[in-house]
This record gives C-alpha cells, structure tokens and sequence, in this order.
C-alpha cells in the first residue's frame, strides 16, 4: 500500500493533542472548509471562491446569516468617498489613534492595524456591489464612545444582513464550486501530522468527516453559553445577553483543543443595561434601559453595595462600561423620584415601564427610599448615605464624586427603581490570530491549515478594552475576505 494511502494516525498539533483517529492522506481535497455563516463566513466563503478555491460552507442553524439576524448594520472606515464627499478629512492613522485610545491601546497592533488599513476599500466595495448607505453615512456613533470623527456608516436598512444580501449575489456566480451544508454543527476539528485537515460534523444526515486544506472558522463568539460564562469566568456570571443562541463558541473550544491560543478570554463586556425576566439571562433590545440612561435628568445608578459608581448623564458610554465592569455582579439598580418622571414630560423612563411594575422583578415602586432600597435588597444604611449626597449634590449644584453636570434632588415620593443587568452583545476573548488570519498555538507557532475570522476571535483582539462603533461588524467582514483569500492560496504538499 502506497505511504500516501495508508491508514495514518491522526497526529496532535502543537499541544499534543492525543491520537484521534485515522486518515486516508489522498482522500484530502484541495478545498476551503468555511464553518459558520454569519458576516465572517459570507465574506471568507465570498473571497475563496473568488480567488479561485472550491468551498465547502458549514452552517448549524437551518438558515445562513449568523448574527446578522438581529444585529444592526453600522461599519466603520476611514477615508471614504462619502467622507470626501461631505468634506471630511481622515486617515488611517487617525483612524487607529482613535481604535487605541478607546481600546487603551490593548489591541493586537497588527490586527488593529489591518481593519484600520482595510475598512475603507472593503466598504467601497460593498458600496459598489450595490449597498446603499444610509444618507446620515457617515456619523459619528451615539451609542458608543465616540471617534474624533464621523466615520460610520449604515446601510439605507439598517441591518447587518444587507451586507450578507451582497455576498450571497456575487457568490451565485460560483455556484458550481460551492457547497453549502446548512443545520450541520461542525463538532471537531480533525488533525493530521501537525495541520488541521478537515472538521467533524453532525446533521441530518449523521456524522461525516469533511476534509480540506484549510479550515476557516468563522463561528463567532459565546455569549449565549452561559454555562461556559459560569466556569470561565466566574465575575461575569450575572451578565444578560442579547445574543443568538447559536454563539455558543464551539468553534473557539474546538480550537483550544488543537492547541490555539486563547486571547482576553477574562474579559467580557456588559453593555447596559438589561431587565431580564426573572430566572433567564435572555434578554431582547425592548428590554434594554440604556436609552432611558442617555435621555433621562435626574436618575441615580446604584451598585448593589448601595452607592453610586459613575457620572450617569456621561456623553461617553466608555466610562459607563468600564466602571459597570468594576461593580459586585456588573448589576445595578437605577432610581428615580417622582419629580424625575414630571421633569421629562410625564414619559416613562423604559417600554412596557407598567406591565414590568406589575410583574414586581425588574421594576418596583415605595414610598420612600429606606422601602424602595429593602425591596430590592440593597442595604439601606449605604444607600440613604449615597441619597444624601445626591440630596447634597442638588443643592451644591456640583457632583464631587463624578462631575454629574445636572444634579437633582431624590426627595419627591412615591420612588422607583429599575434593576438593570450589564448586557452581552458580542464577546471579547477568542482564537489568537495573526494578520494573515491563522490561528497560533499556545506556544506561538501558527497552526497550518486553521484560520479564523470574525467574533470567534473575540472582539478585544482588533479592539482592545473598549468598544468603536462599528467594531463588531467590520472587522468579521475586514478579515473574513483575507482568511478567505489567504486559505485560498495554501499550497500543501501531500
Ligand atoms: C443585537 C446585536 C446588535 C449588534 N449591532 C451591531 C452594530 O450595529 N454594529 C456592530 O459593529 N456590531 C454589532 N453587533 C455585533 C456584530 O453583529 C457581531 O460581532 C458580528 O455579527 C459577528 O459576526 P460573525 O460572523 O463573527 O459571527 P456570527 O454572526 O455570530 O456567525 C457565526 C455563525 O457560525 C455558526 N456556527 C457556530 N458554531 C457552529 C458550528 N459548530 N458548526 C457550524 N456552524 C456554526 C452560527 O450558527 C452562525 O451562523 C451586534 C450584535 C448583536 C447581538
């Protein structure tokens, strides 16, 4: 029997991972595997076969589109024709200053670098391929900490699939060398003398192993896996998520068992704030709080040790989700007094602000605050001291804790409180990857045959400790073209 057709045992790669099982060398076909098909694996499926590769795409839910189910469209992109249009000038480099300062320059530099480098020319192409931006593009994203420029844009529909829409209509034309399997969850990776030749997959049609010369994952993050949270890390156990129950980060485990470096995988970012119903971490975007945060006067955001923890009415949302990171279960109970509600017009501070009074979880009202602190059960003696201050600080016309520029007494019953959870849209710990997109094992070598694009490799590996508008959208779209196009060109020899 020829060396190349024997029975070969399946070798570990850099851990030393044990023996699994057994390949036919031959049997591996020159094709891309793409897992996951959400905005990473539309553009690396996208761009494999347009640098010529066969593909075969991987898919577990029972339709393709990933988070851009739900996600919103913004995209971020420095020097533009639309910049250029409405006389903005920006550049690349301001455009990384901007990504280090809110990222705290904890960003892999090379990664930064590449979607700082690349956003502008995949954005002209989406643009020519027929997406049409919102006529607000380019703005600068209120919703997060904002760039020293307007440089996102929206999709005239803002959502995250229109860039999807694009993707799939150019990838008609390659129809006879795509392969798409959707409601098949890729379940491992398989290794062979040091690569990574090929997954495991389960379907409707059983397990298979599906062989290729390189494997893309493109799975995205975990913030659906709360059991994971729990184990990995225990700080952020409290955290509500927003996410699609799919991003349960199989791909990102998958890995770890081959031996890739996991990066930032203590760090995981709850926006706020969600109410969630009792006994569940899934939450929706009806249930969020943070709007009522930004419009609101006179509100005050209690830690669950009773006090005050950040300038509430903050422009920046940075702060907020930095110091919401720093207080017991990233939970906190927001109040407010009656003369709140009849200083903003009579309008009730969240959706549904009745039936979730009702419902006694999310929302409570008392007559007084000693009450209104019992019912949630905060401990009253910290939080009347922190009313106090508040009171103070009303009078004073000054916050000394946290330069709150509009302070407003609590002291006009009946009282209410919105317990408020910090919120996972997307993760921050995944797959180290290096430029090229390869995943790199925990001692640093790449590990052939295995890349990785988009959320799975956490969004704090291109962004650092901090979140840019657009930074969930356009990196998966930035480097799943160049996975594509890098695990394309692979040459292996057999
Ligand atoms: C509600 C919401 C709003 C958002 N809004 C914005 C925004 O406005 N701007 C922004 O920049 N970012 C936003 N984000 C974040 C951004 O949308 C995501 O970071 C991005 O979509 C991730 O893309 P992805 O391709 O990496 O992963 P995903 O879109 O999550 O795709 C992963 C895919 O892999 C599949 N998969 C997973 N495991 C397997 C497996 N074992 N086998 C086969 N397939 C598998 C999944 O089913 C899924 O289809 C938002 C996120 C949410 C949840």
């Amino acid at each position: 029997m020829r060396k190349t057709l024997s029975m070969i045992l399946v070798a570990a790669v850099a851990s030393g991972l044990a023996l699994t099982s057994c390949v036919d060398e031959s049997s591996i076909p020159d094709r891309v595997i793409v897992v996951g098909s959400g905005l990473a694996g539309h553009a690396a499926a996208y761009s494999a076969l347009e640098s010529g590769a066969t593909v075969l795409w991987i898919e577990k839910n029972a339709e393709l589109g990933g988070s851009t189910a739900i996600a919103t469209g913004t995209f971020s992109a420095a020097g533009t024709e639309l910049q250029k249009a409405k006389g903005i000038s920006d550049s690349v480099e301001l455009f990384k200053e901007d990504l280090n300062r809110i990222g705290k320059g904890k960003a892999d530099q090379e990664l930064l670098g590449l979607y700082a480098t690349k956003a502008a020319e995949v954005w002209e192409w989406f643009v020519a391929h027929g997406l049409q931006p919102s006529p607000q593009s380019p703005l600068i994203d209120p919703m997060h900490s904002p760039y020293s420029i307007a440089r996102t844009y929206t999709p005239a529909k803002n959502s995250a699939a229109e860039y999807c829409k694009v993707l799939l209509a150019e990838m008609a034309r390659y129809e006879d060398r795509l392969t798409v399997m959707k409601s098949t969850a890729a379940t491992e990776l398989i290794a062979y003398r040091g690569r990574v030749v090929g997954v495991k997959t389960s379907g409707e049609g059983g397990t298979k192993d599906q062989y290729g010369k390189a494997v893309i994952l493109a799975t995205g993050g975990f913030g659906s896996n709360f059991d994971m949270i729990a184990k990995r890390l225990p700080k952020y156990a409290q955290l509500r998520s927003v996410t699609m129950p799919h991003a349960s980060g199989d791909g990102i485990w998958m890995a770890e068992k081959v031996g890739a470096q996991l990066v930032h995988m203590d760090y995981l970012v709850g926006y706020f704030g969600a109410i969630a119903e009792e006994g569940t971490k899934r939450t929706g975007f009806g249930s969020l709080t943070s709007g009522f945060a930004e419009r609101w006067k006179g509100d005050v955001w209690l830690s669950l040790e009773g006090k005050r923890f950040v300038d509430e009415d903050g422009f920046d949302e940075d702060p907020r989700e930095t110091a919401l990171d720093a207080i017991p279960e990233q939970t906190a109970v927001i109040v407010f007094d009656q003369a709140a509600i009849d200083r903003n017009g009579g309008k009730l501070p969240i959706r549904n602000f009745q039936q979730w009074l009702e419902k006694g979880y999310g929302v409570k009202k008392a007559d007084s605050m000693e009450d209104l602190a019992k019912a949630f059960g905060l401990p009253v003696d910290a939080v009347m001291k922190t009313v106090a201050q508040v009171n103070e600080n009303a009078a004073s016309g000054r916050d000394p804790q946290f330069g709150k520029a509009d302070n407003y007494p609590l002291s006009t019953p009946p009282y209410y409180g919105v317990k408020s959870y910090g919120t996972i849209f997307m993760t921050q710990g995944g797959i180290k990857t290096n430029a090229r997109l390869e995943a790199v094992s925990t001692s640093g070598a790449v590990i052939p045959g295995l890349y990785a694009a988009g959320e799975v490799q956490g969004t704090a590996q291109w962004g650092g400790l901090g979140y840019a508008g657009g930074s969930g959208n356009t990196p998966p779209l930035v480097f799943g073209f160049e996975a594509g196009r890098n695990a394309a060109a692979l040459t292996v020899e057999k």
